[in-house]
């Protein structure tokens, strides 16, 4: 922390990270990955997802935000329809609640991923999202 009570952390300081196939189906890059020093719980990052690829199911203890940044994507809550989510949408994850998001088929899509760590952690990754389950259903786009 610097005499200003700010700290920046400067673009291009870390390298980016590729999307664990642990966590990830697809090509996924992570950057400006953050988290804020206690007693803060914040941290987050910026996730590319290329046409086609998603994150595994998950939940997080605290709930997420995820603030897309480009492009065309969808979510879902378990349970719930496959929703279109566009540049400058804000999606709210609830706690707890088993979900996915991911670019759209045929588009990329990046969004800012916000969480509070709870005891440790920020997320519970799950098993992978088949293709199956990737394109089933009707997608909502309002
Ligand atoms: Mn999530």
């Amino acid at each position: 922390m610097s005499q200003t009570g700010q700290t920046i952390i400067r673009s291009g300081s870390k390298p980016s990270i590729k999307g664990s196939d642990a966590w990830f189906t697809g090509a996924v890059r992570i950057d400006n990955l953050f988290q804020l020093p206690e007693p803060a719980r914040a941290g987050g990052g910026i996730v590319t997802f290329e046409p086609g690829a998603r994150t595994h199911w998950h939940t997080h203890p605290l709930g997420q935000a995820l603030i897309v940044l480009t492009g065309v994507g969808w979510t879902q809550c378990e349970g719930g329809p496959r929703t279109e989510i566009r540049a400058g949408d804000i999606v709210s994850c609830g706690c707890g609640k088993r979900h996915w998001h991911g670019a759209a088929q045929t588009t990329a899509m990046s969004h800012m991923a916000i969480a509070e760590t709870l005891d440790g952690k920020n997320v519970e990754w799950m098993e992978p999202v088949t293709d199956e389950q990737y394109l089933q259903g009707v997608l909502v786009t309002d």
